[in-house]
């Protein structure tokens, strides 16, 4: 989402110590909470008032903001980067300190999820190689894009472009493929799937280690409490908000049917667990959140 949407003064209070780490086989997975607070709901699209009434009745939603840290047995891998606010003070608690970051693969270029790439202009990371989906960086790029925005509504486009500058050496952009197709891993262990819509590269990562795999799909919602029952709701910030109830229902299908656990960046902390489908509902999941306290 943009980062007008959760402004950082209104984020929950922090506490830095407890970071959550889950086992995917070999790999580690820790959850970079940067904190949540509660959506409001007419920032949705697509929902009747009987939805909202059922899964909103408040009229909010609860909002996790994260990003993730994956150890596997050779590379320190950052999945998104926040908003900076708390990441560094995170990383230190699990003995990573900014150089030890091998990898950051990000899912889009909204300023919740680019935050902490950039301190004063410089990288934060610095031996960091950055993926992004070609359509991403393309999108983030292009004048007439942001030239479509009145000019004091281009923020987002003047910081994407300045961490794309900022990591120029070292990019490497990709073309995600469709969840369930033959697709090229990134890094051994990592596959970037293609989940157009809420952004124009919009793109998810699929982490499998042993036989494990954990699909850390990014902003495919935004307001789980609405979107897992009625994943046809949309939200007012997708640059394309048809195109992201397509994928999401075609992601969510997918990973159910095959048993996928799944991680976002707007779940609320523990922020993975398991999608299941409705059995009397069509289109209609539920997520159920994993308890963690594992090591
Ligand atoms: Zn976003």
């Amino acid at each position: 989402m943009l980062i007008a949407f959760m402004p950082t003064a209104k984020l929950a209070a922090q506490d830095v110590h407890q970071v959550e780490t889950f086992d995917v086989g070999s790999y580690k997975i820790s959850v970079l909470s940067e904190g949540h607070n509660d959506g409001n709901t007419g920032l949705l699209t697509g929902a009747t008032p009987e939805i909202l009434k059922q899964y909103a009745p408040n009229g909010t939603f609860p909002m996790g903001m994260n990003a993730f840290l994956v150890r596997t047995p050779d590379k320190t891998v950052l999945v998104d980067a926040g908003y900076g606010k708390n990441l560094l003070d995170y990383l230190k608690t699990l003995n990573v300190t900014p150089e030890k970051v091998d990898i950051v693969l990000l899912t889009h270029l909204h300023g919740d999820h680019i935050g902490g790439m950039l301190k004063d202009g410089k990288p934060v990371f610095p031996q960091a190689e950055v993926y992004m989906a070609q359509a991403e960086h393309d999108y983030w790029s292009s004048d007439a894009e942001m030239n479509k925005l009145a000019e004091n509504r281009r923020g987002g486009f003047v910081q994407a472009r300045a961490v794309i500058q900022a990591y120029r050496s070292t990019l490497h952009l990709f073309v995600p493929a469709a969840l369930g197709s033959a697709s090229v891993e990134l890094i051994p262990g990592f596959t970037g799937i293609a989940a157009y819509g809420h952004t124009p590269g919009h793109t998810g990562f699929l982490l499998q280690s042993g036989g494990s795999r954990l699909l850390i799909w990014g902003d495919l919602t935004h307001a789980m409490a609405v979107q897992m029952p009625h994943p046809e709701v949309a939200l007012s910030f997708d640059v394309n908000p048809a195109q992201a109830v397509a994928i999401r229902k075609e992601i969510l299908a997918y990973v159910a049917k095959h048993k996928i656990p799944i991680a976002g960046m707007h779940i609320v902390p523990p922020a993975m667990g398991k999608v299941e489908k409705s059995k009397t509902k069509g289109e209609s999941y539920r997520f159920e959140p994993f308890s963690f306290k594992k090591k």
